[in-house]
């Protein structure tokens, strides 16, 4: 059994706070995406699993061990690094096998490990070549086999995808994916790309300035942002607030925007009155017709759909249509909001209402 889990873990670095009150259970065998942007303590979270540094307070488990006092190489963990990390004057094969040589395994038993290991990676071809011969992709490939070796309970990659460029990187990703789910093992993986936590994660850690936001599947994360934070940093282009205010009786409630008043209906019956920001994704905006009208700001063609940016008096909307939408800058244009789809926040707490 590799479950992961940290309670009550901070971390502070003298008076900076790194990583404050997580408690995290990452189940064995997932594969878990810590996400935030720079500095929310994701690779401090990383980086304490690893027992590369120590938590100020708390503990983590791996398994049923609790793992605060245990040397990095006693965790049965393997780490992936950013920088690949690899000897340059070993060829491929020899650093697919320095972990398994350091730790006394027999030749007979590396040689087999690492040709196994090449198998599963496609990296036969390549055994006998130095690093600084295979294109970025293959290094990463080999910084994968390095880990993979050991067949450790809980792999541990820290951003491994971001020195390669756009299209290596989909390739990566799909073979990421491919090897977890052979390897069965639990994958903890930092990034602060959206797209890669969103298509390789059964479940993601939302984090900001060391706290965490929100822990759920990619869809649930994406649907049901806890609050405005994570419901801005997923999704591209990102989610619009309107700030308003709601009218009417618990139940009845409405969403009184730009003199103009949507029914919401509120679970819970959160009070009236209260301030509130609507958050509509860009999707979920419809032009042509609809009860509000704004001005066109911004027309932006893609390819297979338009970028279009309305001025309302309930504010900016980035908004998604059509390849072939026809609308000029400084056209008045009515819309309408998918009822269904919007998102409700405290505009005091950012919380999630509904
Ligand atoms: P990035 O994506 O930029 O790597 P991150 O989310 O991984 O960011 P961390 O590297 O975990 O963030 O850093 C979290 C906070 O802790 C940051 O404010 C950082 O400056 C601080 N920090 C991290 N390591 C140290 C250190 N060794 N000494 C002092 N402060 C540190």
């Amino acid at each position: 059994m590799a479950q992961v889990r940290f309670d009550k873990v901070r971390k502070a670095f003298g008076a900076a706070v790194a990583v404050e009150g997580l408690d995290l259970v990452i189940e064995d065998g997932a594969f878990v995406s810590l996400l935030g942007p720079s500095g929310c303590g994701k690779t401090t979270t990383l980086r304490m699993l690893a027992g590369l540094e120590f938590p100020t307070s708390g503990t983590i488990a791996i398994g049923d061990r609790i793992v605060n006092d245990v040397a990095p190489g006693k965790r049965d963990i393997a780490m992936v690094f950013q920088s690949y990390a690899l000897y340059p004057h070993m060829s491929v094969g020899e650093n697919i096998a320095y972990p398994l040589k350091k730790h006394g395994v027999a030749k007979a038993e590396r040689e087999e490990k690492v040709a196994q290991v090449a198998r599963t990676l496609q990296l036969e071809h390549l055994l006998a070549r130095k690093p600084r011969q295979l294109s970025g992709g293959q290094q990463q490939r080999v910084a994968l086999g390095r880990a993979l070796v050991r067949d450790p309970q809980v792999f541990l990659l820290d951003e491994p995808l971001s020195n390669l460029d756009a299209k290596l990187r989909a390739h990566m990703r799909a073979e990421l994916i491919e090897l977890h789910r052979r390897v069965g093992r639990t994958f903890v993986y930092v990034t602060h790309d959206q797209l890669e936590a969103m298509t390789m994660s059964d479940k993601i850690a939302v984090m900001r300035d060391g706290v965490l936001q929100q822990y759920a599947p990619p869809k649930e994360v994406y649907d049901r942002p806890a609050n405005m934070f994570v419901a801005g940093f997923i999704g591209t282009p990102p989610m619009n607030f309107l700030s308003g205010e709601m009218t009417g009786e618990p139940g009845r409630a409405a969403f009184r925007c730009a003199g103009t008043d949507l029914p919401v209906s509120l679970a819970g019956g959160a009070s009236p009155e209260r301030k509130v920001a609507l958050g509509v994704r860009p999707e979920d905006v419809s032009l042509g017709s609809g009860p509000f009208t704004g001005t066109v700001r911004l027309v932006e063609p893609t390819g297979h759909e338009t970028i279009v940016v309305v001025e309302s008096p309930a504010g900016s909307l980035v908004t998604r249509a059509g390849a072939d939408v026809a609308l000029a800058i400084g056209e008045r244009v009515p819309f309408d909001l998918e009822a269904e789809r919007l998102h409700l926040f405290c505009a005091a707490s950012e919380a999630r209402l509904l």
